[in-house]
């Protein structure tokens, strides 16, 4: 398979600190790898995995592909040269292949040793582009991912918190500061995809969970520029 020409360098010398995970939405891996590597397409990821756990490498890990566009995580912009790209083949509504899904655990575990990524550095397009991605959709494992230490899960005894304090702990946890609909419906496609109706007090337990245990203020999250209370507001 030829490398995508569609690549360049990282820029301001930004290294890979987080894996950004796509399904393909295409009708078959050779359809998606043709496209990934049309220069007319302008779009790109270091990597597509196909069903069977074929792994084809099409950009260096070093490059910036262009996977991501507009969105962000944890308040960083320009998330393409933040971030490795890993396309799953997959239409968008079936399940994903056993194979496919050894095949990617093994290629995380490898990417998060080379560049110093940490679980809660491997996410969703639909986490950093909440409203306008819905990938990798919510027949992704990420609870699978989170037990072999390769992403996060929230804890399974959170109980009930605040819904007031939902937007505000998601968004520490790493979402944008986007609409709330938005907001909750990137955060239970990832983390709920069964849940429905309005924000409730699970959404906003699990939330905070995952905001204490991975956001800024936690030894796993980035350094805190801001100060954040018991009830997990900012100060
Ligand atoms: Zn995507």
């Amino acid at each position: 398979m030829p490398l995508s020409p569609n690549f360049g360098e990282r820029r301001g010398g930004l290294r890979p600190e987080f894996v950004v995970i796509h399904y393909t939405a295409m009708e078959s891996c050779a359809a998606a790898a043709a496209r990934l590597c049309d220069r007319e397409s302008e779009v790109s990821a270091h990597y597509l995995i196909d069903y069977d756990g074929a792994v084809h490498a099409l950009v260096p890990e070093e490059a910036r592909a262009w996977h991501a566009g507009a969105g962000l995580w944890r308040g960083l912009e320009d998330m393409n040269s933040r971030s490795i790209g890993v396309e799953l083949a997959n239409d968008g509504f079936e399940p994903f292949a056993a194979a496919q899904m050894a095949a990617l655990e093994t290629l995380l575990a490898e990417i998060m040793v080379r560049w110093g990524i940490g679980p809660a550095g491997v996410i969703g397009h639909s986490d950093m582009a909440p409203g306008r991605k819905g990938d990798p959709g919510a027949r992704f494992d990420w609870k699978r991912l989170a037990r072999a230490g390769l992403s996060v899960w929230p804890s399974s005894a959170v109980g009930q918190g605040d819904p007031a304090a939902f937007a505000g702990a998601a968004q520490r946890f790493g979402y944008p500061p986007v609409a709330d609909e938005a907001l909750l419906a990137a955060f239970r496609l990832r983390f709920r995809p069964w849940a429905k109706g309005p924000l409730d007090a699970v959404d906003a337990a699990l939330a905070q969970d995952l905001a204490a245990c991975f956001g800024p203020a936690s030894s796993f999250g980035p350094a805190s520029s801001f100060d954040i209370d018991q009830d997990g507001q900012e100060a």
